[in-house]
Parts: C-alpha cells; sequence; structure tokens
C-alpha cells in the first residue's frame, strides 16, 4: 500500500492545516522531554515568532536506562496540549503502549513512534486502527525494507497518514551519535509515496551538525527536518549535550532561509 507502485502521487499529510509532503519543507522543533508547562511555552513563543507551527516534545520517554529521566506522560501531554491551544501549533510526541494511542489522540496532533518501537507491531497495528498522522521514526538498526515494513503495518489497518523519518543507524562510526543515513531519504520516496523527514539531532547528536546536515536533508528531498531546541538545553532532563538554545536555533533558521532550500 505504502509503495510507489500502487499509488504515484505523493501522499500530503494534514497537520492541522500544515502540509507536511506538499511540496514545501516543514520544520520540527522542541526539546527532546517536556518538563514544565514553562519549558515548552518558551519554546512555543519562538515558534510563533518565527512563523513555525510544529512543536516537538517527549511526554513518555523511551530511555536506555531505567534510572534515567522517564518522562512527564500523561501530564506532558496536557501540557503539550495546553501551549498547543495557547499558541495555535500543532504538536507531536511518542506514544510508547497501545493501550495509550486512543487517549494520545484527545490531546496531540501527531503520535510519534520512536526508533526503539519501530518493530514493535503490537503498537504500530494500534496507530493504525486511528486516524490521526504518524511519524514514523526508523529502527536505529532497522534496513530500509524493513522500515517500509513498518510504515505498512500502520496502513494496513486504514491509517494512511503516515510520515516517514530518517534518524539515523548504528554502525561502527562513534564521531556521531549515529550515522545518518542520507540517501534513505531518496530511496524511500522514490519506492514510498509517504512524505520523509530528517531529523538532524538524533542523527548526529552533535549541534555543529544540525546545519549542514539539514541542508543535506533539504537538497536532496526531505520534506522538512526535525531539530531539537530547549530554552536551557545545560539543564534538560534528557539530551542535554545535543540540544540547541533559542538563539542557536534562531541563529539555525536564519542560515537554513539564507541557504535557499528551506522555502
Ligand atoms: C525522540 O525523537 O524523542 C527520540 C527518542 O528519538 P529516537 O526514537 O529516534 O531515538
Ligand atoms: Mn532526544
Amino acid at each position: 500500500l505504502v509503495s510507489r507502485k500502487k499509488q504515484s502521487n505523493d501522499t500530503v499529510v494534514d497537520v492541522k492545516g500544515v502540509k507536511v509532503g506538499g511540496g514545501t519543507p516543514v520544520l520540527v522543533g522542541g526539546p527532546c522531554s517536556v518538563e514544565s508547562y514553562e519549558q515548552v511555552k518558551e519554546v512555543a513563543n519562538n515558534h510563533n515568532a518565527k512563523g513555525l507551527k510544529l512543536l516537538r516534545g517527549g511526554a513518555f520517554k523511551p530511555r536506555t536506562s531505567p534510572y534515567d529521566f522517564q518522562g512527564l506522560g500523561l501530564k506532558g501531554l496536557e501540557i503539550l496540549k495546553q501551549v498547543a491551544a495557547e499558541n495555535d501549533l500543532a504538536v507531536i510526541s511518542e506514544i510508547v503502549s497501545p493501550a495509550d494511542v486512543e487517549l494520545a489522540t484527545k490531546y496531540i496532533d501527531v503520535i510519534q513512534i520512536g526508533a526503539r518501537n519501530m518493530q514493535n507491531f503490537e503498537l504500530l497495528k494500534a496507530v493504525g486502527s486511528v486516524n490521526h498522522p504518524v511519524l514514523l521514526k526508523r529502527g536505529m538498526s532497522a534496513t530500509i525494507e524493513e522500515f517500509i515494513f513498518a510504515a505498512e503495518y500502520i496502513v494496513s489497518k486504514g491509517n494512511t497518514n503516515v510520515i516517514l523519518c530518517e534518524r539515523g543507524i548504528r554502525t561502527y562510526e562513534k564521531a556521531t551519535r549515529n550515522t545518518l543515513d542520507i540517501s534513505a531519504v531518496p530511496i524511500l520516496k522514490q519506492e514510498t509515496h509517504l512524505p520523509v523527514l530528517v531529523d538532524v539531532t538524533h542523527s548526529t547528536g552533535r549541534k555543529d551538525l544540525i546545519l549542514p546536515t539539514a541542508k543535506a536533508a533539504l537538497a536532496i528531498g526531505a520534506d522538512g527536518v526535525m531539530v531539537e531546541v530547549h530554552p536551557d538545553p545545560a539543564t534538560a532532563l534528557s539530551d542535554a549535550n545535543q540540544q540547541l538554545d533559542i538563539p542557536q536555533f534562531n541563529d539555525f533558521l536564519e542560515k537554513l532561509d539564507q541557504s535557499g532550500l528551506f522555502k
């Protein structure tokens, strides 16, 4: 169903009026984790000032260590909902349990499936059974074929509102957190009709690579990029060293605008 052979025209996913995959690239920005109303509000205010509409933030965090901050859970979704309503933004957040999917549709605009859950088939079926847009991230050790099959799980249940997200894969290379598989973008665009985003933050884990990788993503045909931004990254409860602060984020936006690729 997700194959280009089945559908030649691009799927455009409507996220509260923002068209993802419609030819105009989108920018998704926000903190790694939702930590407080004030924290999300600060990012949202900046989004408003910069004309951005898509805000991300994790409420259910799939952390490597059980002793690390696990997210605010439902409280986090409530914060996102409130901030979205006050600022006319659309919010994206990860859901990790099939039992939370139905509830999540009442709070957020896009359900994210994280890399660690790309092959959680019960979760894929659960998000396939609602009508909400889904942002599906590539598993860190998933082949492109497995990634496409994961999308197929969702669409085969009836939900065609799927956005793919390349977020880097595990390789032997240690200079970056993951290895951004940039060629996955045109391959996914050729083989499927779904929109493709690139998460430049988790793929690189390096602030100095956000701008060049975002440019590369847009130049190679991505429908948008995802970036982590936090009002005070040093105090962040997750991914403290890879998040941009707001001035750095705005500088990034300005340089991306100047590149002529983001229009
Ligand atoms: C995230 O985007 O919040 C995240 C945890 O990323 P990933 O699932 O790609 O590791
Ligand atoms: Mn993160």
